[in-house]
């Protein structure tokens, strides 16, 4: 066990986290980051990001995280690889517990962002990752040229990967349970404007085809207005159906809300209830979850951790 007490430990490596390691080491604080499954986050997985400031162009997901993260090692920001299972937060220390490793810090910025939400399908289980499920265009797409494939939700992330998609495949189909898409205007334009998107409304996937082969074939829909299945020939299917928060080892030390998002205290976005424990981006904010907002909340972390530590004089 690291006999050291880290002054500012950071859990996650997306926009909230990065951002935080930038501002506690520019305040001198050598922050130790810890990186998990997902190095860099959800932005990785995005093909590109649009609407980050600065970038009038764009700029690739996996580069500007990337950028984030020499950013703050350029400040002495450390990182090491682990996944926090446990953590104990009812003295100081804090004490964080990966699988190999227990730290001590005095103060935790928790920004362990949240992951993709998954179907529930017997048949998307067995073919998750090599088998054609998956929740990442950018990752997979260029595996599916001159394929039709579909992909399933209604907000900008599936918005945003059935754009991308027609890049390389023949068809695109989504499939909305509704008739109204939750994606922004600008998102709905493009997609309902693109010829090689079909729009599948009202419609669940009530199977994916091909488990017994290995490889997906089909996905069966169920219409809801119509009240009728129908089966759609596909090579690959793509689920962008929301997120769940990366807050179990922290649901029982801190409160969370009924979809295991910690909830921050009083007024505050970013402390918890327990003092120089802080959470940043998508694993407690649930309204705005975007890459700026992240790196903002980040920033009000880090800058809250160090006026805490200050205050405190450890
Ligand atoms: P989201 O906005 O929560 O949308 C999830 C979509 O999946 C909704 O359309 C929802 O349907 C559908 N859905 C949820 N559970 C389902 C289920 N079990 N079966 C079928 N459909 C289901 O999630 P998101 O699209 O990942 O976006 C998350 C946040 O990131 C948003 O704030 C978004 O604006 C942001 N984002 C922004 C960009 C961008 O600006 N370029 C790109 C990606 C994401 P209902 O509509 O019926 O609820």
């Amino acid at each position: 066990m690291p006999e050291e007490i880290e002054n500012v430990l950071i859990i996650g490596t997306g926009c909230a986290g990065l951002t935080a390691a930038i501002y506690t080491a520019r305040a001198n604080l050598n922050p130790l980051v810890i990186e998990g499954s997902q190095p860099g986050g959800q932005l990785t997985t995005t093909s590109e990001v649009e609407n980050f400031p600065g970038f009038s162009k764009g700029v690739d997901g996996y580069g500007l995280t990337d950028e984030m993260r020499k950013q703050a090692k350029r400040f002495g920001a450390r990182f090491t690889q682990g996944f926090i299972k446990e953590a104990d937060f009812s003295g100081h220390p804090r004490i964080l517990k990966t699988e190999k490793e227990t730290y001590r810090a005095r103060a935790v910025i928790i920004a362990t962002g949240a992951s993709p939400r998954l179907l529930g399908l017997e048949a998307e289980k067995k073919l998750y990752g090599g088998g054609g499920v998956t929740t990442c265009a950018t990752c997979d797409g260029a595996f599916y040229r001159d394929m039709d494939v579909a992909v399933v939700g209604g907000g900008d992330s599936a918005c945003e990967e059935a754009l991308f998609l027609t890049r390389f495949c023949s068809k695109v189909y989504l499939i909305h349970r509704r008739d109204e898409l939750r994606a922004s205007q600008i998102m709905q334009d493009r997609v309902l404007a693109e010829p090689k998107i079909e729009m599948v409304w009202n419609s669940l996937v009530d199977d994916i085809l091909g488990a017994d082969q290995g490889a997906v074939s089909g996905i069966r829909v169920f219409d809801r207005v119509k009240e009728e299945k129908r089966e759609i020939s596909v090579k690959g299917v793509f689920i962008a159906i929301g997120h769940i928060p990366n807050t179990k080892p922290f649901a029982e030390a801190l409160p969370v809300d009924e979809n295991g998002y910690l909830l921050p205290e009083g007024k505050s976005q970013i402390k918890t209830k327990l003092e120089g424990i802080y959470a940043a981006g998508d694993c407690v904010d649930h309204v705005y979850r975007q890459a700026i907002t992240a790196a903002g909340m980040g920033c009000q972390a880090a800058i809250e951790a160090e006026r805490w530590l200050a205050e405190k004089s450890f």
